[in-house]
């Protein structure tokens, strides 16, 4: 089938919650994709982080063929090979105790948020359904009602109430807002330490730093939610180390699963995550061997350091043509490391339309804010080949 064809099995037959690009894509590698008429697209979006390794990184790729041929799916009813060295892995690599795996991002907040709320009343010592959790406008940490009920986008909140109760919204970056907001009953303080969604919004320097201050000082849970900004994105393993600010616990998810399979953890110390007892939360898949086989990997990949240098020294580059593009069609241009939100004076979607015919992949985020995420893998030679198509694309619209 064509390009057309398929589109038109997709319009039909699914339901319209995206707004995708025309282009269908059949294969993958590294920092491209091909479509199904064989042209070649350079990937800079990679699946909202997702795909920081690249499509198909041999060493990922490998990992999950070699576990295919052992054993994929137990449940957590029991133990496998795969469990207890990702676990110890992970929990390492993050300097914390112990790990929770869940699959979706989303799946990861929400087992935050019930954490939070189990340390608050058993350890913390809040009264019974007093607890609440402050969160960030421009906030997004996934699409669970639970999780739209402190969202701040009518999009993704409208027409899904009523709304899980015991939780209070502050604007991301203002520290006396959020001193306001804490008191005696916040369990926890949910942040993105780089807004993704909300289009690449970096928070005012020191920020971090004041919410983690702000937290030890109510006694109340520093949650990072690193789901799109960890695992070498910004040029360092996690986000938060641009201010050298340890969370209470992270949330990850994304790269975590290699860009094969959904893979995401929240990872805390033993005073924190040691308040589930068995039966109290859970997940068919979570932690699964194939999952744990990837994953594993990934972190392999992490610790050489290699891909957070990457993002460090190509991230330099791209901000510095980014931060060139002419000033009557950019207004602002955010970020840190291979991870850039370029705020246009007009409209963003043509924008990614004409660049994908010019073979470049990004998406438009809101009206006017294109971001450009490509995979850490990309050579600086494809960087400044999309950089070029984007400077031309800019003069035509
Ligand atoms: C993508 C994302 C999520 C949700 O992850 P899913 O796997 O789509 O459920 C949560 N938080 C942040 C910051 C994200 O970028």
């Amino acid at each position: 089938m064509n390009t057309q064809e398929l589109r038109a099995l997709s319009e039909e037959h699914s339901a319209h919650n995206y707004h995708p690009l025309p282009i269908v894509i059949a294969e993958a590698e590294g920092a491209w994709v091909t479509d199904v008429e064989g042209k070649r697209y350079l990937d800079m979006l990679s699946a909202y982080s997702a795909v920081n390794f690249g499509h198909r990184h041999p060493r990922l790729v490998e990992a999950v063929r070699r576990q295919l041929d052992r054993v994929t799916l137990v449940s957590r009813a029991f133990d496998h090979d795969q469990f207890g060295p990702f676990v110890a892995e992970l929990a390492e690599l993050a300097g914390k105790d112990m790990v929770l795996p869940m699959n979706s991002g989303a799946e990861a907040v929400e087992t935050a948020l019930k954490t939070a709320r189990k340390w608050g009343y058993e350890i913390k010592g809040v009264p019974a359904d007093q607890a609440n959790i402050v969160t960030f406008e421009g906030n997004f940490h996934g699409r669970t009602t639970t999780i739209v009920s402190f969202s701040t986008d009518p999009d993704a909140r409208n027409s899904y109430g009523p709304f899980t109760p015991g939780f209070r919204t502050v604007p991301y970056g203002d520290a006396e807002a959020l001193r306001a907001a804490v008191d005696e009953n916040t369990v926890g303080v949910l942040i993105e330490p780089i807004q993704g969604e909300a289009g690449v919004n970096v928070p005012p320097s020191g920020f971090l730093t004041a919410v983690r201050e702000i937290c030890t000082a109510r006694g109340s849970l520093m949650i990072a939610d690193e789901i799109q900004s960890g695992l070498g994105r910004t040029g360092t393993t996690f986000a938060v180390e641009h201010e050298n600010v340890v969370p209470d616990v992270y949330i990850l998810g994304k790269a975590l699963g290699g860009g094969i399979l959904p893979v995401s953890a929240v990872v805390a110390d033993r005073d924190v995550l040691g308040v589930f007892k068995p039966g109290q939360h859970g997940s068919t898949f979570g932690g699964n061997p194939l999952a744990c086989a990837v994953a594993r990997e990934v972190i392999a990949m992490l610790r050489t350091g290699e891909f957070q240098e990457r993002s460090r020294t190509l991230g330099a580059h791209l901000h510095a043509r980014l931060g060139k593009l002419p000033s009557d069609h950019v207004r602002e241009v955010r970020g840190r490391g291979l991870w850039a939100g370029v705020e246009l004076n007009g409209k963003a979607r043509p924008v990614s339309e004409k660049l994908m015919e010019r073979g470049v992949l990004a998406k438009e985020t809101h009206e006017t804010t294109l971001r450009l995420a490509p995979p850490l893998v990309v050579s600086q030679e494809d960087l400044d080949w999309a950089l070029d198509q984007l400077e031309a694309v800019l003069t035509e619209v």
